[in-house]
């Protein structure tokens, strides 16, 4: 991947073994040279363009503008979110400035999931390159991105209510549970609401819901549809298991 800077990429020899290219956002000036640096790159037939800025902030509104550009001009170079560990403004040292090496690679990660992760929702970015001394952090986070932004379900996804007063189960402890018996399950969303006053409501785009409905009895969600009513809550987890299978989505562990 090269590096260069967007007033630099004329500079750089016309054909380059490695087709990647990272734009250097140090400056505010930088992004005036943007467009020409573009279509410069464009030219070379990349096979995918970066930015690196370090200021999360800047970075977004970098990311921002380049694919404003590119589809602007109809281009199709693919643009990965590229991030690697910052030391100026590292989250860990403004907390502690004496902050562990693992602190800082962690504050690093949130950082990336953060700016990444808003990219990625508003529809920007084909790819994530996160350089990282913890590969494994790095790429576990990578697929939460994916996950949570919903661009790439690879396990099961589960919304639970944040649990209050008319909560008539322990939230946390079934939950737990239901992941326990349910997280093979790859691309299924399950909820597992308090109550049925609000949770039904809030179950977003669920596949099945798992709603207290009374103190030890469960209903039991298809979507936004109640389909079992009042079930003992000892019988709740088979059922959910059940109706998993009757709708072809249950896979055995
Ligand atoms: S769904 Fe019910 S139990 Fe859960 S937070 Fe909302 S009101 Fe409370």
């Amino acid at each position: 991947m090269y590096f260069v800077s967007p007033s630099k990429v004329d500079d750089l020899p016309d054909s380059l073994p490695d087709q990647a290219y990272c734009l250097i956002i140090s400056a505010p000036d930088d992004l005036k040279d943007l467009k020409v640096a573009l279509a410069s790159i464009a030219k070379r037939n990349p096979a995918w363009l970066a930015v690196d800025c370090q200021d999360p902030v800047s970075a977004t509104l970098a990311y921002r503008l380049v694919a404003e550009l590119l589809e602007s001009a109809g281009s199709r170079i693919p643009l990965v979110l590229y991030s690697r560990p910052g030391k100026r403004k590292d989250l860990a040292r403004a907390v502690d400035a004496h902050a562990s090496q693992e602190l800082e690679e962690n504050a690093s990660l949130y950082r990336t999931s953060i700016h990444s992760g808003g990219l990625l929702l508003e529809g920007i970015g084909d790819g994530i390159l996160v350089e990282s001394s913890d590969a494994s952090s790095a790429a576990s986070m990578a697929l939460d991105l994916l996950q949570t932004t919903r661009i790439r379900l690879y396990r099961t996804e589960y919304i639970s209510c944040p649990s209050c007063g008319r909560t008539l189960f322990d939230l946390q402890e079934t939950t737990a549970r239901i992941k326990s018996k349910t997280g093979h399950l790859k691309g299924v969303k399950i909820a597992v609401m308090g109550c049925i006053v609000n949770g039904p409501g809030e179950m977003a785009d669920a596949d099945f819901g798992y709603v207290g409905s009374a103190p030890g009895k469960i209903n039991l969600y298809r979507g936004k549809e109640v389909v079992r009513k009042n079930i003992p809550s000892a019988d709740a987890d088979q059922e959910l298991i059940d109706l998993i299978r009757e709708h072809g989505m249950w896979q055995d562990p």
